[in-house]
């Protein structure tokens, strides 16, 4: 747990944060294997997504503050009012572009919609075969693919 067991691929997969999604399929089967065997890159794998997904929930509950405060002070109408309101509303503009800026630089929304995919798969398993045959084609391919 220490230590990665291979340098080289751990040093790649570290550069990229330990995100293989942006890779094609094929290219993709070594850093596979080493994330599985690895359990040093393997934990830091996770640990890099659950930040990513740590940075959105926070920018999105910093977003949800800053319109409470904003809803909160045209209500009250204290003395200043009107520079509250723009810090507020500063507040949630800045915090909404944080978050933007992390679900573009991170893969954190694959890991999201990866997980969609799965629960979307296992449901598509559960389906009598009449519906199942229902869902067009195209659909039901890209559920049941790989990605
Ligand atoms: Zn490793």
């Amino acid at each position: 747990m220490a230590e990665c067991n291979d340098r080289v691929i751990g040093k790649i997969l570290a550069g990229w944060r330990y995100d293989i999604s942006g890779l094609a399929p094929e290219m993709r089967g070594d850093y596979e294997a080493h994330l599985r065997d690895c359990p040093y890159c393997h934990s830091r794998q996770h640990l890099h997504r659950g930040i990513d997904i740590g940075l959105m929930a926070l920018a999105s509950a910093s977003m949800t503050v800053f319109l409470l405060a904003y809803g909160v002070i045209r209500y009250f109408q204290p003395h200043h009012a009107f520079w509250l309101e723009i810090g507020a509303l500063g507040g949630f503009l800045l915090s909404m572009v944080l978050w933007l800026l992390v679900a573009i630089a991170t893969p954190a929304p694959l890991v999201v919609k990866d997980a969609a995919m799965t629960g979307a798969r296992m449901g598509l398993d559960k389906l009598p075969e009449e519906i199942r045959q229902r869902i067009p084609e195209e659909l039901r391919v890209k559920i049941s693919g790989q990605s």
